[in-house]
This record gives structure tokens, C-alpha cells and sequence, in this order.
């Protein structure tokens, strides 16, 4: 905390491991005198650089760019890239921390970084974005690599950006390599990799309620965002026979009394993806829906709920809401969208909860597959892409029971999938001594 402690977001991030992975370090004997944790929170490097670009009406601007590059002890450097006003070194370095847990729950060999800047997408035309990309790429590039870092999407990373900073990185160094995720299909991009993280969170979420024989068919549920986590997770529960009643943005949730379909999400697809518009929209267009301004979903009544918006947009009265209107299920699609309180009163009411770093690791995964492919120089089809995530959905699930099954039967996900995460990481920094 002395070191870190104006950084709020990779504190809470921090504490939430430690509180269950120090009480497992202590009866290990192989960790012990290691300081493997205290060495895991230093980021190997932290690079930050000035991103100046210019505007249609010939203005200059300067932002700041980031590269967070947290822990290779078990591959390359892996993560996302995210542009929005709030980026800051703190919520970085939290999602870095984050991803080094969950790409070693993936079991693939990806290390973890994040990185991003505080430029903000929205309002801005295609030419600004490709220029802001194009500048941002021209100091990235020294920095990443196909065995080095390999840099994805994130909030405000789509794939029109991954598109121009592939562009400009390809023209500076003079070769076609998979030195990013989430490209275009004909480009080197994977198949399934748009849907992965949001399938992935309900794959993951049909495990947790296999375990009490449950299924989404018939159920309520609650999804908060309308990017791209949140619309792949939506399409999954309804194909799986779940009624899907809301979305949301930063300017307040839909609530559709009949729930979403095919034509509906379509609409959404569009409304976000091209015509880049606000989730409000869709009360003009279906009159079976209203909207809720300035709002989050959480007190809607449902069975099952999928945080896929952004940090800390659940808190603690939201979370009761959720279980005295009988939430049964929380997978968040989003990284760390339930702040600590609200994971607590989860946990505490033993009903199915699974932390990000688990339940949308379908994402970073099938960027790993997409990795193997452009290695390889081959393209899986989408059937066989699905069916290798929804093996490694499984096996996360699996190590998450493992590490996190209690006496009394109830399975404490967080403390599973931060256990099962530690262990591959910890021994190998062991192996590879204090460097
Ligand atoms: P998108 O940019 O596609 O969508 C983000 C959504 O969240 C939008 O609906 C956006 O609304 C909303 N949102 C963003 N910031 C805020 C805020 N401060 N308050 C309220 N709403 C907000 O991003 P993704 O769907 O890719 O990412 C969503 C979450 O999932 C993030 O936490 C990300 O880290 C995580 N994630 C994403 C993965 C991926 O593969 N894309 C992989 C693993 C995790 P608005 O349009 O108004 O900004």
C-alpha cells in the first residue's frame, strides 16, 4: 500500500487476491521466504508515452498512452488495449494484475499486460480514430512483439481500431505477424473471437449452475453494457432459452418487458457497432421496453446476473437488490465490475458467483487460439474455435472447483480462481529464480 497507495482501483484488485491467496502461501512450504506475491503486484515495466495527434479541424492534441507489462514468467505478455477518459495508471495496472491470474487459468502460455490511453472515441470521426491510432502505434511498436507482448481490444478498442494499429504497426516494421488479437478475418483474425468473452462468460455460467442442476432455459436475466461483451453474452443466453430483459450504457439500462430476440440484439449490433448511438434509442424503436436513465439494472428482478460494463458498477446495496429479488447466479463478463463489498454479500449468501478473471477468460483464450493460428499459418473453422473454448471454459470451472470447494459443499469461485491462477505463475517464477 506505501507504494502503490494513490492508485485505488489496483489496491482493491490487489487486496481481493491477497485475501485468499496469502492464507494458501502460508501452509505451502515451497513459498515460504519467496515473496512471490510481493514480487507479482511490481509490474516488470511500466512504459507511458505521449500520444500527439491532430484533429479534422487541424487542431493538435496530446494524450497519454500506456503499456503495462506485468508478469512473463509463463509467456508473452497478453492484454488488452482500452481508450477512455478514465484510463489512468491505476486502473491498468489492476486490469495487468488481473490478467496475469487469468491467462494462467487459461492454461495457455500467455503472460499478462494491459495498456490503453485517455482518448476518448466517442464523438470522434473515423479519420480522428485511425490518426490517434496510427500515433499511438508509432511509440507501442518498439515496445510489443509475437513472442514479446501481443496487445487486443478492450473498452473503445473494437475492430476498427485494432484494424489502423495493425496497419501502422505492419508499415513501420516491415512484416505481417500476429502482434495483435481481434483482427479481421481476412487479416489473420480468429473466427469467434468477436463472441468469445460474452459465450464465454455463459459457458462458464451453465457450468456454475450444472452444479445445482440448473440451466438458462426459462430464466430471467439481467445484462448491463451494450458493447461488445455484453451483446455476445445476450445472444447466447437467448439462444440458450433465457429471457434477456436489459442493456445498458454509461446513460442508463433498457428494461424490455418481453425480453430480447434475434431482431432486437441485431438492432443493438448496429445501433452500437455502426452507428455508434446510445442504448436509449431502442425505446423509440420497441415500445415493449423503457428506459431508465442515469440507472444501472440492479434492481430488476432476475435469476441470473452479467455485469459486462465496466470496474465497480455493482456496489453493495445493488448486490443485496440482487438476492432479495432471488438472484440465484452472478458471472461477471466484465473485469471486476462487483466491487468488494458486493462480492461479499454474495459469497456470504452462497449463491453462484464468479469473479472476471474466471468467467470472461473465453476472451483472452480464444486470442491465445488466435495466436496458435497465426503461428501455425492456418484458420480453424468457428466449430472447432467454439468447442476448444468451451473446453477451456470447462477446465477453468474445474480448477476454480479444485481450488475453492469448502467443507460444506459451497464453492467459493474467487478464492478458486485466484488460487488455481497463483499456483502456475508462483512456481514458475520459482524455477526461473529472482529476476
Ligand atoms: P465496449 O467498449 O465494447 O463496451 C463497453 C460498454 O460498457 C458500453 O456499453 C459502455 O457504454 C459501457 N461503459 C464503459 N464505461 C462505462 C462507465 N464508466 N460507466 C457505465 N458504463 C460504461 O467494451 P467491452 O464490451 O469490450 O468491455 C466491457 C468489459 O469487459 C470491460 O470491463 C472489459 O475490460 C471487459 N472485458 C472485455 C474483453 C473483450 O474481449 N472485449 C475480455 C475480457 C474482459 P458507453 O458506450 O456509454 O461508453
Amino acid at each position: 500500500t506505501a507504494r502503490n497507495g494513490h492508485e485505488p482501483e489496483f489496491i482493491q484488485a490487489v487486496q481481493e487476491v491477497a485475501e485468499t491467496v496469502i492464507p494458501y502461501i502460508a501452509k505451502q512450504e515451497i513459498y515460504n521466504g519467496k515473496n512471490i506475491l510481493l514480487r507479482m503486484v511490481e509490474p516488470e515495466r511500466l512504459i507511458s508515452f505521449r500520444v500527439a495527434w491532430v484533429d479534422d479541424d487541424g487542431e493538435i492534441h496530446v494524450n497519454r498512452g500506456y503499456r503495462i507489462q506485468m508478469n512473463s514468467a509463463i509467456g508473452p505478455y497478453k492484454g488488452g488495449l482500452r481508450f477512455h477518459p478514465t484510463v489512468n495508471a491505476s486502473i491498468l495496472k489492476f486490469l495487468a494484475f488481473e490478467q496475469v491470474f487469468k491467462n494462467s487459468l487459461t492454461t495457455l502460455p500467455m503472460g499478462g499486460g494491459k495498456g490503453g490511453s485517455d482518448f476518448d472515441p466517442k464523438g470522434k470521426s473515423d479519420d480522428e480514430v485511425m490518426r490517434f491510432c496510427h500515433a499511438f502505434m508509432l511509440e507501442l511498436n518498439r515496445h510489443i512483439g509475437p513472442n514479446t507482448d501481443v496487445p487486443a481490444g478492450d473498452i473503445g478498442v473494437g475492430a476498427r481500431e485494432i484494424g489502423f494499429l495493425f496497419g501502422m504497426y505492419k508499415k513501420i516494421r516491415n512484416e505481417f505477424t500476429g502482434v495483435l488479437t481481434g483482427k479481421g478475418l481476412s487479416w489473420g483474425g480468429s473466427k469467434i473471437r468477436p463472441e468469445a468473452t460474452g459465450y464465454g462468460t455463459v459457458y462458464f455460467a451453465e457450468s456454475m449452475l450444472k452444479t445445482k442442476n440448473e440451466t438458462f432455459d426459462g430464466k430471467t436475466v439481467v445484462i448491463s453494457g451494450s458493447g461488445n461483451v455484453a451483446q455476445y453474452a445476450a445472444e447466447k443466453a437467448i439462444l440458450l432459452g433465457a429471457r434477456v430483459v436489459t442493456l445498458s450504457d454509461s446513460s442508463g439500462y433498457i428494461y424490455d418487458k418481453d425480453g430480447l430476440n434475434d431482431e432486437k440484439l441485431a438492432f443493438v449490433m448496429d445501433l452500437k457497432n455502426n452507428r455508434r448511438g446510445r442504448i436509449s434509442e431502442y425505446v423509440d424503436k420497441y415500445a415493449s421496453a423503457e428506459f431508465h436513465e442515469g440507472k444501472t439494472p440492479w434492481n430488476v428482478k432476475c435469476d441470473i446476473a452479467l455485469p459486462c460494463a465496466t470496474q465497480n458498477e455493482l456496489n453493495k446495496e445493488d448486490a443485496k437488490n440482487l438476492l432479495k429479488n432471488g438472484c440465484m447466479c452472478v458471472a461477471e463478463g466484465a473485469n471486476m465490475p462487483c466491487n468488494a463489498d458486493a462480492v461479499h454479500e454474495f459469497n456470504n449468501a452462497k449463491i453462484l458467483f464468479a469473479p472476471g478473471k474466471a468467467s470472461n477468460a473465453g476472451g483472452v483464450a480464444t486470442s491465445g487460439l488466435e495466436m496458435s493460428q497465426n503461428s501455425l499459418r492456418i484458420s480453424w473453422t468457428r466449430e472447432e474455435v467454439d468447442e476448444r473454448l468451451k473446453d477451456i471454459m470447462k477446465d477453468i470451472h474445474d480448477s476454480c472447483i479444485e481450488y475453492g470447494k469448502e467443507e460444506d459443499g459451497f464453492c467459493n469461485y474467487v478464492k478458486g480462481a485466484n488460487i488455481a491462477g497463483f499456483v502456475k505463475v508462483a512456481d514458475a517464477m520459482l524455477a526461473q529464480g529472482v529476476i
